[in-house]
């Protein structure tokens, strides 16, 4: 979209060919917006002109942002080209090819971009899609409370409405990031007599505020990155709520859906996830970001660091090791595949990830247990050494932080009792709700 026509639709905040379409109705006319022809050639020749790493960073979102390129999955009205996963992917890989910065990653492009297209009005997506999008605003997930992780529906943060505001009383837990980003996706209960998966509201709350405390957790790797949030009386503007009052639970399915999906790394544009100095040049930030990757020994950092264990180290069973590597690249290849039937179905306009979700993050959880098994069996005994007695101190976090893998997002358990119920149709586990959770479809 050129930049008039940018300023035009956003003003406007409407798409000739949406009108007033709301929820799946309007997804599925994004999905088939029309695409030009030689996606690859016109990204090429965009990224050529305009890609500059001397460029200061928040100049360069700023722009990739209004180009449509960086964001080119999301809708044309709205900082993108409406372009389907194939084509997304092309974008990507031409970007990937000339070295350009991606445009800022993680949870607010890849999660609540998306529930904005789908439940948020013009006034939000004016809001908080430039905010996500250059201007450095990052956001955290503020679901999980200690009585309510798999079972969110059972949440008991309140949500009081006051005049034009909501007070916000209680606590959620594990919430990652918490102390460093802008905006919070919170769900809380705005109605405490309504049944368990009634009288719920999606908000999205500033964080650095009076009435709100975070404390961090320390995990068994020696580090914090999840924390304790605490809320007395903090406040949310009446225009913050995402979708409709008391309607949180489908907003939150619809959540569930993205971020199931959101482990797989196809769900990012690839660049920068926490906040970054928007006043250093794209050259600088790169070399950070680079520096930072290597540090982080997890997805493909892993298997780079398990194939110089191998390597190096090479003590256990050679046959074993031998087949434990077939095994995971088995498994990569399914994950790959299963990104294949990710994009197959948007191309037919599925509007959000049914079966391929929790598929996904299944696969991720069962390719981190074969790296890590396969990390520490051709270490032998060194295995069991820590800290600079470790072979490789970036594995051994590895190794440490694992098992979370299997439990953000939703727990192995859940995914299999989802893909159970829903997918394949099993009996549902009895359930002691008086009022179980409405079936997929029947709301939002
Ligand atoms: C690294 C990390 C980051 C996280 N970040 C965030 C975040 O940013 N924001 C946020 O809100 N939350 C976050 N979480 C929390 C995460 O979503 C929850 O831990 C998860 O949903 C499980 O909830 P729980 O810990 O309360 O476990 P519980 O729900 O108490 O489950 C305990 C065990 O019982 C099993 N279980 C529970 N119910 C069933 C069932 N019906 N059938 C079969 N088995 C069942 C589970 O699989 C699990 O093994 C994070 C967690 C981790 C590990």
């Amino acid at each position: 979209m050129r930049k008039s026509q940018a300023a035009t639709a956003h003003k406007t905040g409407v798409h000739p060919a949406l009108g007033s379409q709301r929820g799946p109705q309007r997804l599925r006319a994004l999905a088939s917006t029309p695409v030009a022809a030689g996606v690859r050639s016109e990204a090429e020749g965009w990224y050529q002109k305009n890609w500059d790493p001397e460029r200061l960073v928040g100049d360069w979102f700023e722009l990739l942002a209004n180009s449509g390129w960086g964001y080119p999955g999301w809708p044309t009205d709205w900082f993108g080209r409406g372009m389907d996963r194939t084509d997304v992917k092309s974008v990507r890989e031409e970007r990937r090819r000339i070295g350009a910065l991606p445009p800022p990653s993680g949870i607010g492009p890849s999660l609540l971009a998306p529930m904005l297209f789908r439940h948020g009005t013009d006034d939000q997506m004016r809001r908080f899609l430039p905010a996500m999008a250059w201007k450095g605003d990052t956001f955290c997930q503020m679901l999980s409370e200690p009585e309510a992780g798999s079972d969110l529906a059972g949440v008991t943060t309140t949500a009081t409405l006051d005049g034009d505001e909501w007070v916000i009383n209680g606590s959620k837990i594990w919430t990652s990031r918490a102390g460093e980003v802008d905006y919070g996706m919170l769900l809380a209960r705005t109605d405490r007599d309504a049944p368990k998966h009634q009288g719920l509201t999606f908000f999205l709350i500033e964080r650095d505020q009076p009435g709100i405390e975070v404390r961090p957790l320390r995990t068994m790797t020696g580090t914090s990155s999840f924390n304790q949030v605490f809320f007395d009386e903090a406040r949310i503007p009446a225009d913050n709520v995402l979708g409709v009052r008391e309607d949180g639970w489908a907003i939150t399915r619809t959540f569930l859906a993205l971020e199931k999906n959101s482990y797989n790394p196809e769900a990012h544009e690839g660049g920068p996830f926490g906040k970054v100095d928007l006043t250093q040049t794209c050259a600088q930030l790169q070399e950070r970001e680079r520096a930072r990757r290597s540090a982080a020994a997890q997805g493909r950092g892993a298997n780079q660091l398990i194939a110089e264990l191998v390597d190096e180290h090479g003590h256990g069973d050679p046959h074993l090791t031998r087949a434990q590597r077939a095994r995971l690249h088995t498994w990569r290849k399914l994950m790959g595949y299963t990104n294949q039937r990710v994009r197959a179905s948007r191309r037919q306009g599925t509007p959000l990830p049914g079966f391929e979700g929790p598929m996904s993050k299944l696969t991720v959880s069962q390719i981190t247990r074969e790296q890590r098994d396969l990390g520490l069996e051709t270490q032998g005994a060194h295995g069991m050494l820590a800290d600079e007695d470790a072979a490789s101190t970036q594995f051994h976090h590895f190794f440490l932080s694992s098992p979370a893998i299997s439990i953000a997002g939703g727990t192995d358990e859940i995914q299999r009792n989802h893909l159970a119920e829903r997918v394949l149709q099993l009996p549902k586990e009895p359930t002691l709700d008086a009022q179980p959770a409405p079936v997929e479809g029947e709301t939002s």
